[in-house]
């Protein structure tokens, strides 16, 4: 979609509202109070969504970065379900811009799968009573229906969200803005606010070459903002983590990934993917709280798609680039007025495509209808983030519970190998039918039967596993000494005719 250029500020000028930064949450906020008739101005620092709104995966999902458990523990049930409503509020919010507005080259496609490494369907299946319980639209898929649409043998179960989806996040601002404008707006871009004085009704803010004058202010400005309102941008953890689009994949890809929904398969802030361009994997993961070259990460990346999807052959990295996002130490968004006239609306973290559109309309609400809805974010105050240890102590965090999923995630798969092998001796076993101790035999057979010189070893497959092949080594029958008017070497009656007696 092209990318229209709007003016810098070069005069002085007053208005109701203006806001710091043309991400999603500024264009939001800007495109509602425009919608209600107040006059606004947003300043943008570089261009439109050129920061986190621009650059992420596209994922639109109910909730938030904290988890409903922490939640609940916080602040109650009910409270937990109010937030939960306004988060669902933001995805029919993005929902319904892009299909009333008709927006171009935003391409929804409907569906959200949280694929888990582990083998615990009881834990997937309390997490989805939980969700349907606080308000949300999923259901649980099992092992085989994830791996009928993704054919990874690290998956088992999954949460299913129907009501999510994924869109190209930076058409969908670009269209946000224009409607912004359309709706009476003004954008300037390459004008960064360097200074405010928000005391007084008319709050002044000074740009390298204009000043605007407004009765609201609204901090949207995310972890850019830096030295405007170092207060505030204290209170956020910058984390920065990488994207990478494969170079097109062809018919291969329709082979391992068939669910054309978006993707996440850990329950950490990265380690997503979907398909884009038809052919294409778009995958994102690595977070940092430093920023690097991004070029560095693109090995990772695509060695991150060969470990889920071996038989997907090399996959050539046709992009990548990194994006930052602003997190907060209780993982919620800052939403409301700071003091009066001065709102703030960042601390989306992973989770902004959803929470900027709600906190956009909470504010534009709070500013001209006088709604205070906004109040309920009120037990999310603004928390220092700690600084460079509290980003070191992130970071060791995230490494640490990555290792230990992947320790997980092993287990799983051991396990699984363990139980199919137990289940093909199994049925090998009673593939080759029962064996008739001989004091049980029909005298006619018995003077028929063959004198077997070996015990009744079943040829078992041994599975894919050592430790499969120790298992059929001690559930081998033992070889006894023959009795009297016992066939030698025959199998000890139940040892043969029991699976179970073969398999432990
Ligand atoms: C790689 C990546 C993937 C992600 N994936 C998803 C996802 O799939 N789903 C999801 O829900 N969320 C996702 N997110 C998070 C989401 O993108 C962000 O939470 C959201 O975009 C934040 O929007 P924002 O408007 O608060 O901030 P930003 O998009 O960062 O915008 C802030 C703007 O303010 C401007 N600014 C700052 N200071 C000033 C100033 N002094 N003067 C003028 N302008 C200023 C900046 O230049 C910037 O343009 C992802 C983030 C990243 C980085």
């Amino acid at each position: 979609m092209a990318r229209p250029h709007h003016p810098r500020l070069g005069f002085d000028f007053d208005v109701d509202v203006c806001v710091i930064g043309a991400g999603l949450a500024g264009l939001t906020t800007a495109l509602e109070v425009a919608r209600r008739g107040w006059s606004v101005a947003v300043l943008e620092g570089g261009r439109i969504a050129e920061a986190a709104s621009g650059r992420n995966t596209g994922f639109v999902l109910p909730g938030f970065a904290e988890s409903i458990d922490a939640m609940v523990e916080r602040i109650g049930l009910d409270h937990t379900k109010r937030l939960w409503a306004l988060s669902e509020q933001g995805v029919n919010y993005v929902r319904r811009i892009i299909a009333d507005n008709n927006l171009p080259g935003v391409d929804p496609v409907p569906g959200w799968l949280h694929v888990h490494q582990t083998d615990e369907p009881d834990r997937v299946r309390a997490a989805v009573e939980r969700l349907r319980w606080i308000g949300a639209d999923v259901e649980m898929w099992p092992t085989e229906q994830v791996r009928a649409e993704l054919a990874s043998q690290r998956y088992f179960s999954a949460v299913h969200c129907r009501n999510a989806f994924h869109i190209h996040p930076l058409n969908y601002a670009l269209g946000l803005a224009q409607l912004a404008v359309d709706a009476g707006c003004r954008i300037f871009e390459d004008t960064p606010a360097l200074a405010i004085d928000p005391a007084g009704v008319r709050k002044r803010i000074a740009t390298p070459n204009g000043r605007v004058r407004a009765a609201h202010v609204v901090f949207a400005g995310n972890v850019q903002l830096g030295g405007l309102m170092p207060s505030l941008s204290a209170t956020l953890l910058p984390v920065t983590t990488y994207v990478m689009v494969t170079e097109p994949l062809g018919e291969r890809l329709q082979q391992f990934v068939r669910y054309r929904g978006a993707v996440s398969d850990t329950d950490r802030a990265d380690n997503h993917y979907r398909i884009v361009d038809g052919d294409r994997l778009m995958v994102s993961g690595r977070i940092r709280v430093w920023q690097a070259d991004a070029g560095r990460f693109a090995g990772a990346l695509a060695s991150d798609i060969a470990r889920k999807f071996p038989g997907l052959g090399r996959v050539e990295v046709a992009q990548i680039w990194s994006g930052t996002l602003g997190r907060t130490i209780h993982r919620m968004p800052q939403i409301g007025e700071m003091s009066e006239g001065v709102w703030v609306a960042s601390g989306f973290a992973g989770h902004g495509l959803n929470t900027t559109a709600m906190a956009g309309d909470l504010i534009a609400r709070g500013i001209v209808d006088g709604d205070d809805t906004w109040r309920l974010f009120a037990p999310y105050e603004l928390v220092w983030a700690g600084g460079r240890t509290g980003a070191a102590v992130a970071q060791g965090l995230y490494w640490w519970r990555s290792a230990a999923a992947a320790a997980a995630g092993a287990v799983s798969r051991y396990r699984e190998r363990r139980r199919l092998a137990k289940e093909e001796r199994a049925a090998a076993v009673a593939a080759a039918g029962p064996v008739v101790p001989p004091e049980r035999m029909p005298a006619e057979e018995l003077a028929t039967a063959p004198v077997a010189s070996e015990p009744a070893v079943v040829d078992v497959p041994s599975g894919t596993s050592p430790e499969g092949q120790t298992e059929r080594r001690k559930n081998r029958p033992k070889r006894r000494r023959a009795r009297k008017g016992e066939p030698e070497g025959s199998a000890p009656p139940d040892a043969a005719s029991s699976p179970e007696s073969t398999t432990h």
